[in-house]
């Protein structure tokens, strides 16, 4: 008899986890809570899926021999804890695709700055002309390729969700960015936890295997002195560059790999600031570890257009710019988006708060904020972190009147910049819907 295969969840990961694993001789069913989306039903039905929405049927689950779940499901979900109890396996799509591929797994994690460096490695590595998949958070999922359209590399960018569903996954090159709080809800608020789910990056690698990481992070220097990695470790930072890795010489990037010293003004790198100069370092070792010239990645780094949503220069207004960082929902983004700053700048800051502390922003907010507008359901933690920075403050509720106020508080010359350091949900649906209305208002001005 067929081994028995169920997926919890029904959309672009769990549809490509059904595809691969009926190829691959398994018994397959699918089961999501919810209610699936139109277009992932009809893949389903069209090709002869057993599925179920709106429950999850016990029996039809724990007779499973191998179950792939949704990251979006929690651990804690009573059908998990169920699953777990009676010793049947979870594991997350990725690791369930990764074990019917022999393509190279590039894998990009970290607190933030994950979708900008994949989005720049898969940039790099198809203008180099690679055969290479975009996988992860975007597009179509990884099981779904392998399926279908195999590749020779994939770029992968991995939440700390998707890591804790992995085990026997192996990244031949990982990436691993910075270390901030985050998430920590789904860590009983234990920093530790979410560390080691990190690192889960680098497990199964050996010395073939290479692990590029910033020298520059202290969370993440102060866990690899307690590890001994297997791989060849690479980092990038802003000071010097060290024999292998990279490093910055007055406003140059310079990568030393075995023979190859690759330079380029950072001035010439299309993605602007202190952090993207860390994520286009870690792309650009991606690329030289694979052997691409260095002419390709000059190339590549120079034209790479960027990534909506993530301090995208959206237009100017009677001289003033309006940059949309809606996709900045924790401190640290926000600390590099107004450190990016060059204007005088009015900033728009609010929404669901993860349990920020604001003081972090302190010193930039009087380098640079000349008026701060709150945009949130509730700005009370706001006001009061600010209040006697002796800057001015006004208090929006919705992105129409934000924009508004901003424009009316931003002298030509001047920036104005969204960058809330909280998620949307109280007010926008996510955080593209905030980004989108942020435009549209400013289109509207
Ligand atoms: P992620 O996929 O990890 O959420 P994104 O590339 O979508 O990361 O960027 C999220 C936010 O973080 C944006 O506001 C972006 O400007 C900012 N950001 C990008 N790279 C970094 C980095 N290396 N360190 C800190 N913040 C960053």
């Amino acid at each position: 008899m067929n081994k028995r295969v169920v997926i919890l969840g029904a959309a672009e990961s769990g549809v490509g986890a059904a595809i691969l694993a009926r190829k691959q001789g398994f018994d397959v069913f699918v089961s999501d809570l919810g209610t699936i989306k139109e277009k992932y039903k009809a893949e389903l039905i069209q090709r002869g899926f057993d599925y179920e929405e709106g429950r999850h049927s016990e029996e039809k689950i724990i007779n499973a021999d191998l179950v792939v779940k949704s990251p979006g499901i929690p651990d804690k979900a009573p059908i998990i804890v169920l699953l777990k109890e009676k010793g049947i396996p979870v594991i997350s799509e990725i690791e369930f695709a990764g074990r019917y591929t022999s393509a190279k797994k590039i894998c990009v994690t970290g607190s933030n700055g994950k979708t900008t460096t994949t989005l720049l490695i898969y940039h790099i590595y198809q203008k180099a002309g690679l055969n290479v998949g975009l996988a992860g958070n975007m597009g179509q999922s990884l099981a779904w390729q392998v399926a279908e359209n195999d590749f020779d590399y994939y770029v992968i960018e991995l939440s700390s969700f998707q890591l804790d569903g992995m085990y026997e996954f192996k990244a031949e090159i990982a990436i691993l960015l910075n270390i901030t709080p985050d998430h920590l809800d789904r860590y009983d608020h234990n920093m530790q936890n979410y560390i080691n789910s990190k690192f889960r990056i680098t497990q199964n690698q050996t010395a073939d295997d290479v692990f590029i990481y910033c020298a520059d992070d202290p969370v993440l220097n102060h866990e690899l002195s307690k590890r001994k990695l297997a791989a060849l470790c690479i980092p990038f930072g802003l000071g010097a560059p060290p024999a292998e890795g990279a490093g910055i010489i007055e406003n140059k990037m310079i990568i030393n790999w075995k023979q190859n010293i690759f330079t380029m003004s950072i001035l010439d790198i299309a993605l602007q600031g202190s952090h993207n100069t860390y994520n286009s370092m870690a792309a650009g070792i991606s690329g030289m570890v694979v052997n691409i010239r260095n002419e390709k990645i000059r190339e590549s780094m120079a034209d790479f257009k960027g990534v909506e949503h993530r301090l995208e220069r959206f237009l100017k207004v009677h001289g003033i710019e309006f940059i949309n960082d809606s996709k900045a929902t924790n401190i640290n983004s926000t600390w590099y988006a107004l450190e990016t700053m060059t204007q005088k700048t009015v900033w728009i800051v609010g929404g669901i708060d993860k349990g920020n502390d604001y003081s972090e922003l302190y010193d930039l907010v009087k380098a640079k904020v000349k008026a701060i507008v709150c945009l949130g359901l509730d700005n009370s933690k706001i006001l009061e972190a600010f209040r006697n920075l002796g800057i001015d403050m006004v208090e929006t509720q919705s992105m129409d009147d934000a924009v508004r106020s901003a424009y009316y508080l931003a002298k030509k010359g001047e920036t104005v910049l969204l960058s809330p350091a909280c998620a949307s949900f109280d007010l926008f649906e996510n955080y593209e819907d905030r980004g989108h209305q942020f435009k549209h208002a400013v289109r509207a001005l």
